[in-house]
Parts: C-alpha cells; sequence; structure tokens
C-alpha cells in the first residue's frame, strides 16, 4: 500500500541505456534522504535501445516509487514530461534530465525553495558543461526570448525545475501539443523564482538535440508565447512600402530628367531579390503559426501512451492503453 507522495521527480527518457542505471544509483539516495513520501516518474519517449528494460527493473525494484510510463514511439522531451505531468501525485512536481547532466543532488535545493513560497523554481547552469556551440546557441535563445517574450527567467533551457502541483495542473489543462513547459510555467507563476543550479558533461550517450532540432524547439518558444515575429511583418511590410514609395519617385524623376534607361536593372533586380526574401521569410513565419493552429484544431492525441507500469492500487496497472486514455483533452 503506497502512501500519497509529497514529491514527484518527473524524468524523461530518451535512448539513456548508457546513464540510467548511474541515475537510479544516485536519485533514490538523495529521495530517501529527504525523508518525505515520493515518486519518481519515467517516461520512455521512443528509445530504441534498452532503456525500457532497465526502467522495468527500476519498477520491479522499486515499485511504491517507481512509474514508468511507455510511448509507443517519439514524440520529444516536452510531450514526454507532460505525459508525466498528467499522472503526477505530488504536491511538488521536480522535472530533470535522465543524462545526470543536472545533478540529483540539487533536489532538495529546490524543494526548500517551493516550501519557502515560490510556486515555480528555475534552475540556472552556473558553470555550464557543454559544447562551445550549444552555449553559444543558449545564449542566442535566451537573449531573443526576452526581447521577443515577456517570460521572464534566467536559464529557459535548464530543465531541473520544481513547480507547485497547482501550477502542473494548469499546464495539464491548456492541452497544447507544441509548447515549451518552463516558458508554459513561469507564465502561470505567482511568485516564481530562479537558483542557481550545478551543472555535468553528459554521463554517457550522446544529446539528442542538433542545429535544426534546437531551432525548431526556438520556433515552439516564440509561436506559443509571443505574436512578435508575425506583428514585426507589419512594420517591415510598412517599411518596405515607403522605401519602393522613394525609389518610385526617384526612378520617375530620373526618367524624365534623363529619359528612359536600362542603368540600374541590376541594383532592381537586387532588390527584387532582397524583397523576395523578406516576403518569404514572413509567408514562413506565418507558416509557423497556422502549422501550430492545425495542429491544434485537428484534435490528434498529443502523445499515445503504449503501457504505464505502475502499483495497482494507484491506478490501473499495466494499463494497456492503446486507446484514447491519453488524448488532448480538448478532444474529449
Ligand atoms: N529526451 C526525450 N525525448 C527526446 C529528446 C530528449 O525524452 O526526443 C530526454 C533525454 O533523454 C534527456 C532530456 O530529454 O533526459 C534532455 O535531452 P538531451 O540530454 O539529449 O538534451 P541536451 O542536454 O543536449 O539539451
Ligand atoms: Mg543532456
Amino acid at each position: 500500500m503506497s502512501v500519497s507522495p509529497y514529491i514527484s521527480v518527473v524524468i524523461p527518457v530518451h535512448n539513456e541505456e548508457d546513464v540510467l542505471d548511474d541515475l537510479y544509483q544516485r536519485l533514490f539516495p538523495v529521495l530517501d534522504k529527504m525523508n518525505k513520501p515520493f515518486e519518481v516518474l519515467f517516461t520512455n519517449d521512443g528509445s530504441r535501445d534498452r532503456s525500457s528494460e532497465i526502467l522495468k527493473g527500476f519498477f520491479n525494484e522499486r515499485p511504491n516509487e517507481v512509474r514508468v510510463i511507455e510511448f509507443n514511439r517519439n514524440y520529444g522531451q516536452h510531450m514526454a514530461i507532460m505525459a508525466g505531468f498528467e499522472r503526477v501525485r505530488g504536491e511538488i512536481v521536480i522535472t530533470m534530465d535522465a543524462d545526470l547532466q543536472n545533478l540529483p543532488e540539487d533536489i532538495p535545493k529546490l524543494v526548500d525553495k517551493v516550501e519557502e513560497g515560490h510556486d515555480v523554481v528555475g534552475g540556472y547552469r552556473v558553470d555550464r558543461q557543454d559544447r562551445l556551440w550549444r552555449k553559444f546557441v543558449s545564449k542566442a535563445h535566451n537573449f531573443l526570448r526576452k526581447y521577443i517574450t515577456k517570460i521572464d527567467m534566467q536559464d529557459e533551457g535548464c530543465m531541473l525545475r520544481a513547480y507547485r502541483r497547482e501550477i502542473v495542473e494548469l499546464m495539464i489543462a491548456s492541452g497544447e501539443s507544441s509548447t515549451f513547459i518552463p516558458a508554459l510555467a513561469v507564465s502561470y507563476a505567482a511568485n516564481p523564482t530562479d537558483v542557481p543550479v550545478r551543472h555535468a558533461a553528459r554521463e554517457a550517450g550522446e544529446s539528442s538535440y542538433n542545429l535544426y532540432k534546437l531551432i525548431r524547439y526556438n520556433f515552439d518558444l516564440f509561436t506559443n508565447f509571443s505574436l512578435v515575429p508575425i506583428q514585426m511583418f507589419t512594420f517591415i511590410g510598412l517599411a518596405v512600402a515607403f522605401g519602393s514609395l522613394i525609389l518610385f519617385v526617384y526612378l520617375m524623376v530620373q526618367r524624365l530628367l534623363h529619359g528612359p534607361d536600362v542603368d540600374g536593372i541590376f541594383t532592381l533586380f537586387a532588390i527584387v531579390f532582397f524583397l523576395m526574401g523578406v516576403l518569404l521569410t514572413g509567408m514562413g513565419i506565418m507558416g509557423e503559426y497556422i502549422g501550430r493552429i492545425f495542429q491544434e484544431v485537428r484534435r490528434r492525441p498529443r502523445f499515445v501512451i503504449r503501457h504505464v507500469l505502475e502499483q495497482k492500487d494507484i491506478n490501473t496497472s499495466i494499463t494497456d492503453s492503446s486507446s484514447n486514455s491519453n488524448f488532448n483533452p480538448k478532444a474529449e
């Protein structure tokens, strides 16, 4: 018989067979030492390695604390966390990466901050241990986010974070399928704060993110939390229209003074190409919004859970749910 947990730790897992054992060895002693009832929810996000078996092993060892959600395929880190959120029972919910880049030993610090009265506590990585290009991309993300969205936080990419249960419930209720969890949480928070956390190089395995995926994530953040990119085009459009008017007047005056000529045709080409570039970018940005609107209105499930490993008295054990149970709430 399990007591209701106070702390829920949610961990997305995608091809992490090489680190999961170390994670287990380090995470559970930290949580045990805190002396509060807890649960750890792992979401296996379509791993193609042995992660699934390893997680099953954890469940067999600590069935009272471990719950494993198995996706039918890869839906991305944020959806994996959302699936965990939909099932958490704790008052304080922690998210962290599986690869031990976040230190489990920092969890008590985050819990303390929530207990002090903050509803969202974000970690920010001091002395970040990542490749140079990643750090650079992160800096650029954080900079753009600061100016384009009104979301205020120190380090949007750090997933070692803590939330009060109410915030998690609001995030679930949003039902968004391409969201960015840290920003979503801050948008609901009444009293958010940031704390410094340590950061380590990846224990083993490879990062799931390349530059392309990171840029895609960036669009998720901007389109979900700001209209600035699309509104910017109104101003660019106005500026271009004004510039064209001046060019037109200039060309007319030239024609009146010197008669028709073909001089400057390449300059005109350059201008036309530049404008085409601006137009295409504008269409692309519109597409980013429209694509997401389309995703939301067609009401497909955000993710499909193949099964869940958990104690019988929590829910139905090993629920086989290729059914609708995990549909986007809006779809129901
Ligand atoms: N992850 C996931 N689904 C994905 C990509 C990543 O669940 O499609 C998990 C991954 O297993 C890890 C966390 O998200 O626990 C962060 O991923 P990763 O370490 O690859 O990202 P990075 O630290 O390079 O930003
Ligand atoms: Mg990592």
